[in-house]
């Protein structure tokens, strides 16, 4: 595996790659792996010539009063698993090669951003839409790959490569969770005992959500009623930023589960904001 730093030169490495004749896929990433990650990198492994990965944690993604400083962070590790994996580049830039100091285009995609976490996190998804564009110039990967735990990002990135025409293919990879249903991430580490024996729970409401559909109820109203219920008696420790029902593509708001849809939320613990998501009808 190799590593760079450097958008030119890892740029002059894709090109000789694609005018050989190879493909290229790219994980996206900002490190601190786990499963989640690995399902991302082995689908990249195994579905392109040469697999690269990127990991950055991306400044422009972060609100002023986020956790950028705070976000776990372990390169040497990462690499490991990156090289254990077959991955053929990681792109691991400094935030000067990838921000000019005078940086001032950005990349919105406002209507599917508005919503969900973009309600609460306004300057996220510029953030996201903006580097991850970039990435794909810097690296002109001919697929790409995405976990579906961050819906509304995958939903948002399809939207951006389909109006701007962008020359990839976008996929998407169900949620990779812990034994207790709980989805994986980074930020699980913020969690203390206490709130870490709770954010299961967070899945466990959505099962019954998804449950409650399945049975006939088609009124969000009611189904959110419950989940709130279920929340407040089994995860006290937990705060509810959101659960709302959104068409799965266009991210539209839906009052009566009568045709695919999709049921995301977040929940704050102490310091960690969680995502999850299921389809309650697909
Ligand atoms: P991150 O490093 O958290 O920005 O995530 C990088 C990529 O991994 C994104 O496409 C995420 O959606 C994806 N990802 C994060 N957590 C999971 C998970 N539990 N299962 C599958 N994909 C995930």
């Amino acid at each position: 595996m190799r590593i760079f730093t450097k958008s030119e030169e890892i740029s002059r490495q894709c090109d000789e790659w694609r005018n050989s004749g190879d493909t290229i896929a790219l994980a996206p990433t900002m490190g601190y792996y786990h499963a989640g990650h690995e399902s991302l990198i082995r689908w990249a492994r195994n579905n392109a010539d040469r697999a690269v990965v990127s990991l950055f944690v991306n400044p422009a993604q972060f609100g002023p009063n986020e956790d950028l400083a705070a976000y776990p962070r372990n390169f040497e590790r990462d690499a490991k698993i990156a090289e254990s994996l077959g991955v053929d580049a990681l792109f691991c830039p400094e935030s000067s090669d990838i921000y000019a100091d005078d940086h001032a285009t950005w990349v919105i995609s406002p209507v599917l951003s508005a919503g969900l976490c973009g309600a609460s996190r306004p300057v996220h998804f510029k953030g996201v839409c903006t580097i991850v564009l970039k990435l794909f110039n810097i690296i002109r990967p001919h697929a790409a790959v995405f976990g579906e735990k961050d819906w509304q990002q995958q939903a948002v990135i399809k939207r951006m490569v389909r109006d701007l025409n962008v020359p990839v293919k976008i996929v998407s990879l169900p949620a990779v969770r812990e034994k207790d249903g709980l989805a994986m991430s980074s930020r699980n580490v913020y969690l203390s005992p206490e709130e870490r024996a709770q954010a299961p729970k967070i899945r466990e409401g959505l099962l019954r959500a998804r449950e409650a559909c399945q049975k006939g109820e088609t009124s969000f109203a009611a189904i959110k009623k419950a989940l709130l219920e279920f929340w407040a008696a089994e995860a006290p420790l937990g705060a509810c930023e959101y659960a709302e029902a959104v068409d799965p593509e266009t991210l539209e708001p839906m009052s009566t589960i009568d045709k695919a849809s999709l049921l995301a939320c977040a929940m704050r613990f102490g310091g960690a904001r969680l995502i999850d998501n299921i389809l309650l009808r697909n």
